[in-house]
């Protein structure tokens, strides 16, 4: 194996995470900074006329290919796993940028006690299920509001505050926890749909704000001097990249200033297959480069920011730390899998008259709190936590993946000249069932480890996932189909609309799987699976300290919700940044003045 010559840092992973922490070395230190990137080289010009539904929203082009890593998955232990061969609950990214190249931008904060979780369900509830595995992360909101903030500014996030420093502002989310700061660009357009929903929820009592979106509404220029324009509504969003640049992605707001830095360097086409490591430190990793040739890079912090199911993997591979074991509990890497409960009401809105629904972007519309967390929950509910509605416009109607929505009955389904005519007629007369995503809380069954069957290309094996829903879930799925149609019904009233419920317009993909419901690996969830290397305040209870670093070799750093010990209802990257800006303070602040464990 041919060794490189060592730098001071490596790492692993060229997406959000890891350019985010290469930034911030890069520009505070003179460190000399490698990252290794599996995925191609990438740029915000190869996206100016790139975009098409077949290429990206079917074919998925940006993503990872499952023919060329993927996972296992099965219900329980007690059943083989198989490979899943089709892209399925989630995409990982690939290539420089990673997922955020081709993310939605909805960007949520969460609520201010999921960081106290533990804490916060024991002193409601005085004690949890036997088989939850819910954790403290070691610190709190007023510790990580400032690093959201700086997320916040560096994506130039569109919303509206619904709670400055203690002061409730209507129109905003009223339920966060408290903001330092109004948003740094103001909420995005509204559209037809998006008015509706406003209207129908808030004639049902609640609160409805606008989704905090980094699809930005209008020109900004970040704390780094980066600036983008507002977004053109072009409906190609989440999956597709970026074509003017209005999402912040990490080849438009991290690459252009870690350029012009020469301590910094991206190798495309480097697979990381082993962290070396000896008498407790880190001494490099080794990787495949594009010829084929094993390739030892010695460095002397290593940082994995691979995303959560290849950091968790490459832990295992790598034999670093015990792997866990749900029939003794004992064990720490891999445990706290989580994804997120999203489902929608079983229902579809016909129209008469168009609403141009393809003038859209993944972030906009409105959101709802009223039954998040513990808001709104009834103790009849059964359950600990309950999550956001949203609904109107989510996603936009592009022209392959909204044909064939018409009403039953009036043709046959699926195939004819008649169905054809219908559905061009129709397609943009429609607005799907309200929409809600839950948090998801970690139990004892739910984990991953390697799979002692399948491998990958270089013959070293899969990731095998153990994951299904509990009665806990069936509950909130129960919970949330019920809000989610009242809500649906109330969106029909105001629209002047026909409802259709179950068994109503055709090729609606989203509807609600029927009661027990099974995770479904083959149909899209989110990209939101965390856990698996979650960070705490005790070294016998976790696998990082509450900067994301090792406990036991500490110039080892992780980054991502591999380190998030359970799921939100709001999505992870505004909080998956903010951690990374704390990393960064904590490495360069601390750890590079006293190269030993934080705590
Ligand atoms: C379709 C889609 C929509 C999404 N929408 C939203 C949204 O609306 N809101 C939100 O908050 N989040 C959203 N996300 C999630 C968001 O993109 C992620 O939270 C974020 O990108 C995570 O950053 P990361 O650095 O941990 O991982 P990534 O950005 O995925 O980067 C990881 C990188 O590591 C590389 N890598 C992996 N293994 C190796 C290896 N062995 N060697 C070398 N390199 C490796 C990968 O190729 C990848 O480039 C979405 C994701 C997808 C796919
Ligand atoms: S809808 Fe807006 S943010 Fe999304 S891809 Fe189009 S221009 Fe960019």
């Amino acid at each position: 194996m041919k060794t490189l010559k060592s730098v001071d840092v490596v790492i692993v992973g060229g997406g959000w995470t890891g350019l985010l922490m290469a930034k911030e070395l890069a520009t505070r230190t003179s460190l000399e900074i490698l990252a290794l990137e599996r995925g191609p080289s990438r740029k915000p010009s190869d996206y100016i006329d790139g975009m098409d539904e077949v290429d990206y929203g079917i074919h998925n082009k940006m993503m990872q290919s499952p023919a060329v890593l993927t996972v296992t998955h099965r219900f329980s232990g007690r059943e083989t796993a198989v490979p899943i061969r089709q892209y399925g609950s989630f995409k990982p990214g690939t290539g420089t940028g990673g997922a955020g190249e081709h993310g939605g931008g909805n960007a949520d904060r969460y609520l201010p006690e999921f960081f106290t979780l533990r804490s916060h369900l024991l002193e409601k509830h005085g004690k949890l299920p036997e088989d939850s595995l819910v954790a403290d992360w070691g610190f709190n909101w007023d510790d990580i509001e400032n690093d959201l903030w700086r997320a916040e500014q560096l994506m130039g996030i569109s919303g509206k505050a619904g709670n400055i420093r203690g002061k409730i502002i209507e129109g905003g989310n009223v339920y966060e926890g408290w903001r330092s700061h109004e948003f740094p660009t103001p909420p995005p357009k509204k559209n037809w749909a998006g008015v509706m929903f406003f209207k129908a929820a808030t004639e049902l009592g609640l609160k409805p704000y606008p989704q905090p979106s980094a699809n930005i509404s209008t020109d900004y220029t970040n704390p780094d001097g980066i600036s983008r324009p507002g977004c053109a509504y072009c409906g190609y969003c989440s999956g597709y990249a970026c074509m003017i640049g209005a999402r912040p992605q990490p080849t438009n707001v991290l690459m252009p200033i870690l350029r012009r830095h020469s301590n910094f360097k991206i190798r495309n086409g480097a697979a990381v297959r082993r962290v070396v490591h000896k008498d407790g430190r880190a001494i490099g990793v080794t990787y495949v480069d594009e010829q084929g040739e094993e390739i030892m890079q010695p460095a002397s912090i290593v940082i994995l920011s691979a995303w959560t199911t290849h950091n968790v993997r490459l832990l295992l591979l790598s034999k670093i730390g015990e792997p866990y074991d749900p029939a003794t509990n004992k064990g720490l890497v891999g445990k706290n899998l989580t994804h997120q409960v999203i489902t929608s009401a079983k229902a579809m809105i016909m129209l008469d008259e168009p609403i141009n629904s393809f003038m859209n972007n993944s972030g906009l519309g409105f959101r709802i709190s009223d039954y998040d967390g513990s808001f709104g929950i009834r103790p009849s509910d059964g359950i600990l936590r309950g999550g956001c509605f949203s609904g109107g416009s989510q996603s936009a109607a592009l022209p392959i993946g909204s044909f064939g929505r018409i009403p039953p009955g009036a043709t046959p389904r699926n195939w004819g000249s008649k169905w054809k005519t219908e559905s061009a007629r129709l397609f943009d007369h429609v607005i799907g069932g309200c929409g809600f995503r839950g948090d998801h809380l970690p139990w004892r069954q739910n984990h991953m480890d390697l799979d002692p069957t399948y491998t990958d290309i270089f013959g070293d094996p899969l990731l095998r996932m153990t994951l299904d829903w509990t009665d806990h879930e069936q509950k909130q799925f129960d919970f949330a189909e019920r809000v989610a149609m009242q809500l649906t019904e109330s969106l029909a009233r105001v629209s002047g609309g026909k409802l259709h419920k179950q068994g109503g317009p055709s090729r609606q993909p989203q509807l609600a799987s029927p009661a027990p419901r099974r995770y479904n690996a083959s149909s899209y969830n989110t990209t939101h699976i965390q856990g698996g290397a979650i960070m705490g305040s005790s070294p016998g209870a976790s696998v990082l300290n509450p900067w994301m670093q090792h406990w036991q070799i500490p110039n080892l750093w992780m980054l991502g919700s591999c380190g998030f010990p359970e799921n939100s209802s709001g999505n992870p990257t505004t909080t998956i940044l903010g951690v990374t800006y704390r990393a960064a303070d904590a490495l360069i602040e601390k750890y590079l003045k006293h190269p030993a464990a934080l705590a």
